[in-house]
């Protein structure tokens, strides 16, 4: 009673959200099923690591843990400013960017208007606009799982104001050119905030992995509605530390820095985030061992008659033309751990992260003996 009574309590929206499910952590498994050489390929974390720079600076920063971080994020910020060519005042961090595509929900959402994003979308986009209590309004993509721009422009109504895409989107791997992204940025009416999610920008700028993308970054003064998301999660290798951004307009970001809390960027996170920029070698071999990687894992698709899609991120989706659930588990046993993402609308795909040539290998060698299994 009491239960029931606490649960109709809850925002209407919170009520109905079903809350993101991420891969499953390598201690988990060890505890469940006592392995010990277990390989995560499931959350398209960098294989390589973080930058040693990023590590070397942890240790200067251990001493002072007791001191609050820098809220403003003074250091981070006009690093970043260096980096993208923009103005420090147009960068809002979040801790990850997640907490960014929630800021945005937040300051743009309410439970009057609705936000666009497309069937098979980042599991974020959707979490975020059902937390507001928005209306969420998922558009169809094509065949071959890409975009339809057209449908999204269509859905628009005087209600909308957001639209979120990934470019490229996880989990289909799927990719706008430049062109055509610029294009749909131009039909795009001004009051409806077009989110921009390039959290795999550093890969897809591989043009032998995404011929024709480019960061939509530079058009900034071009569209005062444009907000793009990176994170230092993906070839960074930062994901452990929660840290990501968005840049936009002056505006934009005075208006997500008013939701954001005080404190949402550890010291750590900034202090390495700040240092990890320093060394674009670590990001040049990371997108080259991922190219190599995508090659292995597509050679094999090829020989072992796998439909694998064309990525231009540091995954690919498999389509095993059968219920996907079954292989992971049985991919579980042999301490192979990859992403489910029936949760997706893709109850026969798995998601497979980019490793090692000697993870890559092992993935594919434990995928022929599961599917061996299961004929
Ligand atoms: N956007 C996309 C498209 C992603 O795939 C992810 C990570 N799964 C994120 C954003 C969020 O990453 P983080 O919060 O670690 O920055």
């Amino acid at each position: 009673m009491t239960d029931s009574l606490i649960a109709h309590l809850a925002a209407p929206g919170v009520r109905r959200l079903v809350p993101y499910q991420p891969g499953k952590p390598i201690s988990e498994l060890q505890r469940e099923l006592g392995l010990t050489a277990i390989i995560k390929l499931a959350s398209n974390e960098n294989p390589l690591g973080p930058s040693p720079r990023a590590l070397a600076v942890i240790a200067e920063h251990l001493p002072r843990l007791a001191e609050y971080p820098d809220g403003s994020g003074y250091a981070l910020k006009h690093a970043l400013a260096r980096h993208l060519a923009v103005e420090p005042q147009q960068i809002t961090l979040g801790n990850g960017s997640n907490d960014v595509l929630e800021l945005i929900a937040r300051a743009f959402l309410t439970p009057d208007s609705e936000a666009i994003y497309a069937q098979h979308a980042f599991a974020v986009y959707p979490l975020v606009t059902c937390a507001i209590g928005a209306t969420g309004r998922e558009t169809p993509v094509t065949a071959s799982f890409d975009y339809d721009l057209d449908a999204m422009l269509r859905a628009i109504n005087a209600r909308t104001r957001v639209v979120f895409l990934a470019n490229p989107n996880n989990p289909t791997g799927t990719y706008l050119t430049a062109e055509t992204l610029r294009r749909f940025l131009e039909a795009l009416p001004a009051y409806v905030i077009a989110v921009i999610d390039e959290a795999y920008l550093e890969y897809a700028s591989d043009s032998e992995i995404a011929p024709g993308y480019a960061s939509c970054l530079p058009w900034l003064a071009d569209f005062p509605n444009l907000v793009v998301v990176r994170t230092f999660s993906k070839a960074y290798g930062l994901a452990g530390l929660r840290i990501g951004y968005a840049a936009s307009s002056p505006l934009i970001a005075d208006l997500l820095n008013r939701v954001r809390q005080p404190f949402n960027n550890n010291s750590l996170a900034l202090a390495c985030a700040e240092a990890a920029l320093d060394d674009p070698a670590h990001i040049a071999q990371s997108v080259a061992v991922n190219r190599a990687g995508m090659a292995q894992l597509q050679t094999a698709c090829v020989t072992r008659g796998w439909k694998g899609l064309p990525s231009a991120g540091n995954f690919v989706l498999l389509d095993l033309q059968q219920p996907a659930q079954p292989i992971y588990e049985k991919l579980l046993q042999r301490g192979v751990i990859v992403r489910p993402v029936a949760n997706y609308g893709l109850p026969q795909h798995l998601r497979v992260t980019i490793g090692t040539p000697e993870q890559n290998q092992r993935f594919i060698d434990a995928l022929d003996e599961c599917l061996r299994d299961v004929r």
